[in-house]
């Protein structure tokens, strides 16, 4: 049976006191669900802090990015050892804002996933077509290539730390959703690409979880397709009350 997942991205949003505010909130409120696992991905300086705060609670606690190298002279930039020595086990990799506003390519993301893996971590690694890409009727194509180049290189048993979320870039931020056959069309194809790789077995191990404006009014529909196992929530995982109306909509 795969996890359900709720991760929230608050991107570069919340200093220390609304991090611990939007924290108290969601820690008060969110009692757990069994097979249900909310995680919260704040900013790196408030990653310790969230880990402590969340601690012997039911939420988890993700980072945004990290870099690919184990460490060395890359100023400004964050190991995955400096994340796990601070608790955080999960990292987020791949998000479109990084491909395309730091242009970070298939390679790079290829050597971060490694990175991750080595250092024990679970990586969220994101994928998804722009606009003109879907417009082409190019999304499957884009969507195998990220996959490919970004992913598929790794083992059969790294696979199993491993989440994929779809995110088509066009749906980010902009209110526009999916429909929800479209997401579950995609979802689907994701399966099937891993499954030619991996096999149908660990095809069906791996948790997709669809990205790109849930809000609490939709993602009952979208969580109920068949491929869809959560979701990756920016906008609405700012506020306690709607990320949280999100976790519950399974
Ligand atoms: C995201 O950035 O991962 C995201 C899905 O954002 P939003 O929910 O705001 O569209």
């Amino acid at each position: 049976m795969r996890d359900k997942i709720v991760a929230g991205n608050w991107k570069m949003n919340n200093d220390l006191a609304e991090t611990e505010d939007l924290l108290s909130k969601i820690k008060l409120e969110w009692e757990g669900t069994e097979g249900v696992r909310v995680i919260v991905a704040p900013s790196f300086t408030n990653l310790h802090h969230a880990f402590e705060s969340l601690r012997d609670t039911q939420v988890e606690v993700a980072a945004q990015n990290m870099n690919q190298h184990e460490n060395g002279a890359y100023t400004g930039e964050v190991s995955a050892k400096m994340l796990t020595s601070i608790g955080i086990k999960t990292v987020i990799l791949g998000h479109s804002e990084r491909r395309a506003i730091f242009k970070e390519t298939d390679e790079v993301l290829a050597e971060k996933v490694n990175t991750a893996l080595k250092n024990d971590m679970e990586v969220i690694f994101c994928c998804g077509e722009e606009l003109k890409e879907r417009k082409n009727n190019d999304h499957f194509e884009v969507v195998k290539g990220q996959l490919e180049n970004g992913l598929f290189h790794i083992s059969e048993e790294a696979l199993e730390k491993v989440v994929v979320a779809y995110e088509p870039v066009w749906a980010i931020g902009t209110g526009e959703t999916a429909s929800p056959e479209q997401a579950q069309e995609m979802h689907a194809f994701i399966r099937k690409s891993i499954e030619e790789k991996y096999g149908k077995d660990k095809a069906a191990e791996v948790a997709i979880l669809y990205g790109g404006s849930v809000k609490p009014s939709n993602a009952k529909e979208i969580f109920a397709k068949e491929d869809v196992d959560g979701g990756l929530v920016g906008g609405a995982s700012l506020k306690a009350e709607d990320f949280l109306a999100i976790a519950r909509a399974f």
